[in-house]
């Protein structure tokens, strides 16, 4: 049995930061990571060929905050290698593409008459309060807001595609936290007034790691060794050994550990499953399809979010947009982002027959790269995004109380906390729980609501 004053499960950002912090004030700390390297979500995957280095995030990365210190114990890990990257984006929707965020001059040379007119119709009732605000579900918050033309033409295929639910299923708080304007007024505040504040601010620019986002939890893993820490990997927790108020043992496949303190940033169904609470919680996955091109660009933006509900793909980016340093020189790459739950069909596709859709799919969209592949590959997260149906919240918060009893037991990270956040909140969670074993002075509460605001989605990068 190995003993340690605090045993973290999970080797993502927030459970690395949270192991420095504590190695940094005394504790001694093991981090158990089931898979063969650190980084979680945050990991960058690679692809060599013809000597050759092309590199892929899980899923496309930036790095935003308004925590000074966060950004300061970022920009001295990674040094000259943290880049500013900027965002351009792009929605293509039926053959058109349009400028993300909206704007008025694209909008009238891109959008089809009868849409146009449609959402001004829906707009001015909007205006007049005609059409009431409805938080119901997904379906009912959009079409309240931006009315029924934007709704089906765009919002309703695209989330139906991303979550694999209709929308009407999905809970409203996805909508609240995600969509960056509050409704038809503000879009028309936007488009019209050029410098008029909104309540939502866009963040075009962002901080990027030279090689890529997986470079960061490498650097964070020998500082947390180099403090005394001990990761192992390969090492899967499968069971727990506990009673009413605390888990006494924690069980790999090999080895039984024992810990004053435990965080735990594995997915919070999970996790509660194994201490006997089923949460119906629920993960949506992801598949990434990575292409290398032989060609020097392939389109100026970052991101093109692909709305049609028959093709494949939500996102399409090219890693080359946010540092240079992504593919070889005179060469480049895009990276398919395709929702899927584990075990399905998608999940299981073999790589030459999604290959096969996807170019299909980019034929469709205008994009001919056939004779470019150089090679290709993916892979999968199971855990790509908290899956917010219309009744996540209350299985959450019975699922929290459970967890809560466990008095040693501090859940943190996007998983562990399920919330749709990003790694500079995870690594806040991180923080935070690690400052809750060192002097309690926050509470677990604080650990699973922090950034929970409703008004704010993006702020601008303080770079
Ligand atoms: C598609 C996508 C796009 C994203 N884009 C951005 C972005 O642009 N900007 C941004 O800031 N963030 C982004 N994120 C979010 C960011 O990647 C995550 O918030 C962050 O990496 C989460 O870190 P974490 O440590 O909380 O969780 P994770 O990275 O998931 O770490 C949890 C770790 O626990 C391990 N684990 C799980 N179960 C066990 C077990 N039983 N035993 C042992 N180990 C276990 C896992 O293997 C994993 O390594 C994105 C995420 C995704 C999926």
């Amino acid at each position: 049995m190995l003993q340690s004053d605090v045993l973290i499960i999970g080797a993502g950002v927030s459970g690395l930061i949270a192991g420095i912090e504590l190695a940094k004030n005394g504790k001694s700390v093991i981090i158990l990571e089931k898979h063969s390297c650190v980084g979680g979500q945050c990991k960058t995957e690679i692809l060599t060929k013809n000597n050759d280095t092309y590199r892929f995030d899980y899923g496309g990365h930036r790095f935003i905050t308004n925590n000074e210190k966060l950004l300061n114990f970022i920009e001295d890990i990674l040094g000259d290698d943290l880049l500013i990257a900027k965002r351009k984006s792009v929605i293509l929707h039926k053959n058109r593409v349009y400028e993300y965020p909206l704007n008025i001059k694209n909008l009238l040379k891109v959008a089809p008459f009868k849409l146009l007119f449609a959402s001004f119709i829906d707009s001015v009732k909007i205006i007049l309060n005609i059409s009431k605000q409805d938080n119901t579900n997904f379906e009912t918050w959009i079409s309240s807001r931006f009315g029924k033309t934007l709704y089906n033409n765009f919002f309703a295929p695209f989330s139906k595609k991303l979550w694999g639910i209709e929308p009407k299923n999905l809970s409203s708080h996805w909508a609240d936290q995600r969509i960056s304007l509050l409704d038809l007024k503000d879009v028309m505040k936007k488009l019209f007034f050029k410098n008029k504040k909104t309540v939502r601010t866009y963040a075009s620019t962002y901080r990027y790691p030279k090689y890529g986002f997986g470079t960061l939890p490498l650097k964070m893993e020998k500082i947390f060794k180099d403090l005394g820490g001990k990761i192992i990997t390969n090492e899967e927790v499968n069971k727990f050994t506990f009673d009413n108020k605390t888990i006494q043992l924690v069980h790999t496949n090999t080895q039984t550990y024992k810990a004053k303190d435990i965080i735990s940033t594995m997915p919070l169904n999970e996790m509660s499953l194994k201490l006997g609470f089923n949460s119906g919680l629920k993960f949506r996955s992801l598949r990434f399809l990575c292409l290398c091109l032989n060609i020097e660009d392939f389109s100026p933006n970052t991101w093109q979010y692909v709305s049609d509900y028959d093709l494949l793909p939500t996102r399409i980016q090219e890693p080359k947009r946010r540092s240079n340093y992504m593919s070889p020189k005179g060469k480049s790459s895009i990276m398919l982002e395709i929702p899927c739950n584990k075990d399905d069909n998608i999940w299981n596709m073999k790589e030459d027959k999604l290959l096969e859709i996807v170019k299909k799919d980019l034929k469709r969209l205008k994009f001919d790269i056939e004779d470019k592949i150089i090679d290709y590959f993916s892979f999968s997260t199971e855990h790509a995004y908290t899956l917010m149906d219309i009744n996540y919240s209350e299985k959450r918060e019975q699922t929290i109380n459970y967890l809560n009893k466990f008095d040693n037991l501090i859940m943190a990270g996007r998983q562990g906390t399920f919330r749709y956040i990003f790694l500079d909140t995870a690594m806040e969670t991180g923080l935070m729980a690690a400052q809750y074993i060192l002097n309690k002075n926050i509470t677990k509460e604080n650990i699973y609501n922090h950034r929970n605001e409703k008004t704010v989605i993006e702020t601008k990068s303080i770079v």
